[in-house]
């Protein structure tokens, strides 16, 4: 058996979901290598501030709508089969405003928000007469919502069953990390999962990535079922959406998507409008009477969504005679992306070994 040294730089969602997939073939000897992993919390980290959950954006004949697609069985498969994934069903829904069409957020939940989007096959549209006034339309689904406090970790649990080393490294050069594999020779592939990052990470300088400040509450309150809206009357790049996380992670009440804002602090006057809206929203997250005094906060969080132009980039590129294949970019969706992605790149990696080897001969 040919035996593939391959590193994955980066354990955020995209770096362990690619090396569990490549960690399937056993050639494939796999060291993941990465300033942070999971357990830290960073800002340079995007992973686990995520809420997450899968509210499909990607236009059904584009690549981010193939990859949420293709994503959407293993997250399945995680819910009703692995409790201890951390993943779990959530009723779901999507309110729309039309005023909403051309704001930040309005433009970001486009195809979510469709009255005829291509996740149909599971969503019974709620009809009409069922919505407040000020709501013109709404997708009912079922979707889910992952604790990444518990999803991460269990990815990194999955891929070492399967032999996958990990090993903390910082580098200045995506093509230094080929001499970071475990088995102390030179990787054949390094697998660029860096996000934000990739943006001064040295032989890869993409300019085209931007942050998307997200700002969430964490609370106690149970809000029942999943719930968004298109957008606020507040400001233009705010939005409102709840989500419940497995075994005891608490409410995610968010939000934002603040292109280019780089503050990693929590702003308090943001912080009371999410838990404002969000109370308005879905009444019953507090007792009746109350408005936000009626929530248990556990934190105020922040984190940074790694935005690029052109969605994410999933390619290979030789750079100083170092091959290297890139999963990064995923903005607001590399959780609801990312089993699409990985095997886009675990396609890549299989060519790429199979014209080495025919090389050989
Ligand atoms: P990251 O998680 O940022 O990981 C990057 C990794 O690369 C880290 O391990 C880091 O240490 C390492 N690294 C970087 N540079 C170097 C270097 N030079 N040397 C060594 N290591 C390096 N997505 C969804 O699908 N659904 C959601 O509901 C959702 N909600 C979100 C809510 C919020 C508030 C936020 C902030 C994001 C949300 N996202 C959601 C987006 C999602 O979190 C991101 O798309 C995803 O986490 C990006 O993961 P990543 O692995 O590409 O990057």
């Amino acid at each position: 058996m040919d035996i593939s040294r391959i590193v994955v730089l980066g354990a955020g969602v995209s770096g362990l979901t690619t090396a569990l997939l490549l960690s399937k073939n056993p050639s494939n000897k796999i060291t993941v290598t990465a300033k942070h992993m999971p357990g830290d919390y960073d800002i340079e980290y995007c992973s686990p501030w995520a809420g997450a959950n899968y509210f499909p954006v990607g236009a059904e004949d584009s690549a981010v709508g193939k990859w949420e697609r293709e994503t959407w069985p293993y997250l399945q498969d995680l819910a009703q089969n692995f409790p201890e994934a951390g993943i779990q069903f959530q009723d779901t829904v999507v309110y729309n405003r039309l005023k909403d069409k051309e704001s930040i957020t309005g433009r970001w939940f486009a195809e979510l928000t469709k009255p005829e989007p291509w996740y149909r096959s599971v969503v019974p549209n709620v009809p009409k007469y069922e919505l407040k006034d000020s709501i013109d339309s709404a997708n009912r689904f079922t979707s889910v919502c992952i604790n990444t406090a518990v999803y991460l970790p269990w990815l990194v649990g999955q891929c070492r069953k399967n032999g996958v080393e990990f090993k903390r490294a910082i580098f200045t050069h995506v093509t230094d990390a080929a001499d970071s594999h475990m088995s102390g020779k030179r990787a054949d592939i390094v697998i660029n999962c860096t996000g934000l990052s990739s943006r001064t990470l040295g032989g890869v300088w993409d300019s085209t990535l931007s942050p998307a400040r997200g700002q969430i509450v964490v609370v106690q309150n149970d809000p029942g079922n999943m719930q968004t809206i298109s957008g606020t009357d507040d400001a233009d790049d705010e939005i409102t959406y709840l989500m419940a996380r497995a075994s005891g992670g608490g409410t995610i009440l968010g939000g934002s998507l603040q292109k280019n804002n780089w503050d990693p602090l929590p702003d308090p006057n943001l912080a009371i409008r999410i838990m404002k809206r969000c109370v308005e929203l879905c009444p019953n997250l507090v007792e009746k009477g109350q408005g936000i005094e009626g929530l248990n906060i556990i934190r105020h969080s922040v984190g940074l969504r790694p935005l690029r132009h052109d969605g994410p980039r999933v390619e290979k590129e030789k750079i100083n005679e170092v091959l290297v294949v890139h999963n990064y970019g995923h903005g607001g969706y590399g959780y609801q992306t990312s089993y699409g992605c990985a095997t886009d790149v675990m396609r890549i990696v299989e060519l790429v070994l199979q014209h080495n080897e025919k090389a050989k001969l």
